[in-house]
């Protein structure tokens, strides 16, 4: 993890998506119990991910990769307790792999959606990061999907979606 902070000046996302993998899959090896259960609680939903299908172009992106950075790997953040670097984790790699749009959350108001499909991509789902709410913004859908996928980019831009500012 600190290997982030002590090479942030030289990386870029596919680096850092390497880094966050690379760890994940050593914690996945662990036998320890607690890494285990905080494993399946923060970074399981991403084993069946590729992340190459998520490298949005430059004008699509949505986040401010060294702000990414420099707030979550601070030396101080990933020692604050064993759960943490878990944490950072899977919120960084949910801000890198997920496509935020321009629409503002219909449930809340306080965030935009993101933009994520059912399994079968016959869906295409808006998605808060607050409140939780997920809403159908197109296609035709089960009333519970059991597991929603983020977007790719060939979706995001099949559907007209724009990226949230930031
Ligand atoms: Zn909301």
């Amino acid at each position: 993890m600190s290997i982030v902070n002590r090479r942030k000046g030289e990386l870029n996302k596919e680096m850092l998506l390497g880094l966050l993998s690379e760890w994940t899959v050593e914690v996945r090896q662990l036998k320890d119990m607690r890494v285990k259960e905080l494993y399946k609680m923060y970074l399981e939903y991403f084993d069946n991910l590729d992340f190459s299908l998520f490298s949005f172009d430059r004008k699509y992106i949505w986040y401010s990769f060294e702000d990414l950075i420099t707030y979550n790997f601070r030396k101080e953040m990933l020692l604050s307790s064993f759960e943490r670097p878990f944490v950072i984790v899977r919120d960084v790699l949910w801000e890198l792999l997920v496509f935020k749009s321009d629409l503002e959350c219909t449930c809340c108001g306080n965030d935009n959606f993101r933009i994520m499909v059912n399994e079968i991509r016959t869906a295409v789902f808006g998605v808060c990061d607050v409140c939780g709410c997920s809403k159908l913004l197109y296609g035709k859908a089960d009333s519970i999907e059991a597991q929603l996928y983020p977007a790719t980019q060939n979706i995001v831009e099949t559907y007209g979606f724009t990226p949230s500012a930031y």
